[in-house]
């Protein structure tokens, strides 16, 4: 038919149409290709989903059978009011006392009936994990230890930045971690259980609450932050006192959340994913999912979920350019190897030049630094919208790596520079109190046995 008739088509219209009849096959193709993966990673899913499920936190009840109110979604929230009788308009009550105003006490919820508010205790408590310790870095982070009801304990940082009034709390998503990567102290110690949404979201509450940060407490009170004496715990090694930092009248000292604690937040999704939910909620604490970032050693089925479901930012623990150094040194690269996890950097949904996804990369001496890799790295991430974040190695107690030497961060810095990622090299926060990446670790104690 081509043939027989003349193409009246002027020459660009007809190359339009070309490309347009190419995009529409390429398009097929990757819709097949997309099917594909999707299938695959879904069953995979399935599996990695059950297998958390298995370390999933008790319930948040207390001893005399009361319920703890954060962590619950709204429909949760909004069943547990009906279940005592109440009107639905009492969640939205609530939620904004816990959430927004960080209010602990149901008698300071002044929008409340006093009747109410008394029956309101007997059923339920907003609760906060118990602050065993709060250390002082002199550099002014700040890492607490805190205690679940349970008696399990993890470790978060408040890690404020030095040049504004802001800073990002870094959450752990697990106590321990099944992944075993060799330079992380986390990785010495098994998995005991996952954190559940009130454990996660409770970590940030609590430490809003050790820098007054709510909005009636926050502006003019910032000289009360940083005391290290957060609920009643004690201050333990570091620099307590001094140097506290001061809130910026937006009253955002605790600006960002980062999932670079303890555990692989993507081996724990749902409680994850729940707690990210509330954290967003724009009636509560209402962060915006470009202040909270997801670090993952790579679990390549549930950062699709993630990209889809949440869509905050995403950082990727890559640390090694080859495969078989990778598989050494984050093991789970021999079941999602550097190509599969670039290839779910290359689909997450949002990267943009405004939103790069962040590759990190910890520098250790003589094993990944030298400028083949960095040549490789480039080569890996050309094209992609990303910035690598160099880390100096941060050692522990027994830790068999050196940090690589300034000399070759900077050379290894400036080669990806110059290929155009920005490649910030991450100064070590915390490290005299052992709060800085990867040095966190507390000790597992045995799950208490039921009653
Ligand atoms: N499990 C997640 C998040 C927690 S670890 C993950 O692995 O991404 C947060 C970051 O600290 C990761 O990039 C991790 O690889 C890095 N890290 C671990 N141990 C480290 C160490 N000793 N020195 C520097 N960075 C380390
Ligand atoms: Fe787990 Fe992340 Fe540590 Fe690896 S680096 S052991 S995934 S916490």
């Amino acid at each position: 038919m081509l043939m027989q008739a003349p193409d009246p088509t002027p020459d660009l219209a007809r190359d339009l149409a070309v490309d347009q009849a190419l995009d529409r096959t390429r398009d097929r193709t990757l819709d097949l290709a997309l099917d594909l993966t999707l299938d695959l990673t879904g069953a995979e899913r399935a599996r990695i989903l059950a297998k958390s499920a298995l370390f999933d936190p008790p319930p948040a009840l207390l001893a005399d059978g009361r319920r703890d109110l954060v962590g619950l979604s709204r429909a949760e929230l909004a069943a547990a009011v009906a279940e005592i009788g109440e009107a639905p308009f009492r969640a939205k009550q609530l939620w904004h006392w816990i959430y927004h105003r960080g209010v602990t006490d149901f008698a300071g919820m002044s929008t409340i009936a006093r009747g109410l508010q008394a029956k309101l205790a007997t059923h339920f408590v907003v609760g906060r994990p118990q602050t065993v310790t709060a250390q002082l870095s002199a550099d002014s982070t700040q890492k607490f230890l805190f205690r679940f009801r349970d008696g399990q304990e993890a470790e978060t940082v408040y890690i404020p930045s030095p040049e504004e009034d802001r800073g990002a709390v870094c959450v752990s998503s697990q106590v321990g971690c099944t992944l075993s990567c060799r330079f992380c102290h986390t990785g010495t110690q098994t998995l005991t259980r996952n954190l559940g949404a009130a454990e996660i979201v409770g970590q940030f509450m609590a430490a809003r609450d050790a820098y007054a940060e709510w909005p009636d407490q926050a502006v003019g009170k910032g000289d009360e932050a940083g005391t290290g004496e957060a609920g009643g715990g004690k201050s333990t090694g570091g620099k307590t006192g001094g140097d506290k930092p001061t809130c910026d009248k937006t009253g955002r000292l605790l600006s960002n959340i980062v999932f670079m604690g303890m555990g692989e937040p993507l081996y724990n999704y749902v409680n994850v994913a729940k707690a990210i939910t509330i954290l967003m909620d724009n009636e509560g604490i209402a962060l915006s999912r470009r202040r909270i970032t997801l670090s993952t050693s790579g679990v390549v089925p549930m950062m699709d979920r993630a990209g889809a479901e949440l869509g905050v930012n995403l950082a990727v623990s890559l640390h090694a350019v080859r495969d078989d150094l990778r598989d050494e040194i984050v093991p789970l690269n021999r079941k999602y190897p550097i190509k599969e996890l670039l290839a779910a950097c290359r689909r997450y949904p949002g990267a943009s030049n405004a939103r790069r996804i962040t590759f990190e990369y910890v520098m250790l001496k003589g094993v990944n630094d030298t400028p083949a890799d960095a040549h490789e790295l480039v080569r890996l991430i050309a094209g992609m919208p990303a910035k690598v974040n160099l880390i100096p190695f941060n050692p522990w107690p027994g830790s068999a790596y050196e940090t690589s030497t300034p000399a070759a961060i900077e050379r290894f810095a400036k080669i990806v520079m110059d290929a155009g990622f920005a490649s910030p090299v991450r100064s070590p926060r915390g490290r005299d109190i052992l709060a800085a990446c990867g040095q966190l670790r507390t000790e597992s104690r045995r799950r208490r046995a039921v009653a």
